[in-house]
């Protein structure tokens, strides 16, 4: 174990593990920690179909993959969650909640995103019991059953589409009038016969009985009518907030909380950078946070060579 790193990333998703490659592949010491477990998002994708020069894989097995990747290079790992980057000029101190503190010369922010929530009554002490966000995780315990899906993007989309393989009758539950997500997965989800959805609403409520959850109360955003749906599970896909707060002294903030950074990746704090999900850009897929690694990881390679 090195005393000082040249480089620790926050995060263990593609756009983290991608920054180590890329700095390991430079001859600098690395360490990635990663709070939960290695992937990030992208291990809740039953299928990746749009990443370059493969036609379909597993989440699982595309975050496995640039898993043993970094560590047939050399990376070194902790499952820890970060709470805090001190900055002390050329060294940064690197601070978990397990009590850790890690030295080192620079870091990349990769802390990705996380699941919006419906912000309804009870909705916390639902989740993993009749609420999810993941249908590759929890899908198996609705074969046979209904679930609604709340949301109407690719993810929401995606969710459906392996759900639907599963449970008895799957409804999608959209506030917009349309559904955003890609024309290909529409068709795919449409087109299928246990597949129904109601657009335009939103959900009031969720429902129990005798202490279970049993369902949802929706209402019409055109008319204000309200109609209740019966169902085993809810599978929230409406999208995702950034947990950047504890870095802001590092890096700014924008109105979203995103980082607000371009492509360079680069932050108003010499030495550290950010990467993936978790700062401004339009697009956020694998093949963005990939790149996004291999900016940051080069610009931190610079820095270090400069700066010995
Ligand atoms: C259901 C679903 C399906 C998707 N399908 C596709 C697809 O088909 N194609 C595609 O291109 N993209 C897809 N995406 C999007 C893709 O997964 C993301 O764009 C990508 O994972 C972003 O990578 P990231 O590394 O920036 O962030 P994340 O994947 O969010 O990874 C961030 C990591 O940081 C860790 N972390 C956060 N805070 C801390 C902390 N304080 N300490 C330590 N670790 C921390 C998290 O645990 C996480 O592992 C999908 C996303 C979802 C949710």
């Amino acid at each position: 174990m090195s005393s000082v790193y040249d480089v620790i990333v926050v995060g263990g998703g593609p756009a983290g593990m991608t920054a180590a490659l890329y700095a390991l592949r430079n001859g600098k010491s690395v360490l990635v920690i990663e709070k939960e477990g290695f992937g990030g998002q992208i291990t809740h994708s039953p299928k990746v179909e749009n990443y370059p020069g493969y036609l379909s894989m597993s989440g699982n097995e595309f975050a496995d993959h640039l898993f043993d990747q970094i560590i047939a290079q050399g990376a070194e790992f902790e499952i820890e969650t970060v709470v805090s980057v001190r900055d002390e000029g050329s060294r940064k101190l690197v601070i978990t909640e397990e009590g850790s503190t890690y030295e080192t010369l620079t870091v990349i922010l990769a802390n990705g995103v996380k699941h919006r929530m419906l912000g309804l009554e009870g909705e916390d002490d639902l989740v993993g019991e009749g609420i999810s966000f993941c249908a590759v995780c929890d899908g198996d315990f609705y074969s046979g059953k209904t679930v609604c899906v709340a949301g109407g993007g690719n993810s929401a989309l995606q969710e459906a589409i392996l759900l639907s393989e599963k449970c008895s009758d799957v409804i999608m539950l959209q506030d917009l009038e349309y559904f955003t997500g890609e024309e290909k997965l529409q068709e795919v989800l449409f087109s299928r016969e246990n597949v129904h959805s109601y657009t335009n609403v939103k959900i009031v409520s969720l429902l129990k009985e005798e202490d279970e959850f049993a369902g949802v109360m929706i209402e019409d955003k055109t008319n204000g009518s309200r109609l209740r749906i019966s169902c085993d599970g809810l599978f929230v896909a409406i999208g995702l907030i950034p947990e950047n707060d504890a870095y802001k002294n590092l890096a700014d903030l924008n109105a979203y909380g995103y980082y607000d950074a371009d492509e360079r990746c680069l932050t108003k704090t010499p030495g550290v950078y950010v990467a993936g999900d978790c700062r401004s850009k339009a697009i956020r897929q694998l093949t963005t946070a990939a790149a996004d690694g291999a900016v940051a990881a080069l610009a931190a390679c610079r820095y270090i060579n400069e700066n010995k």
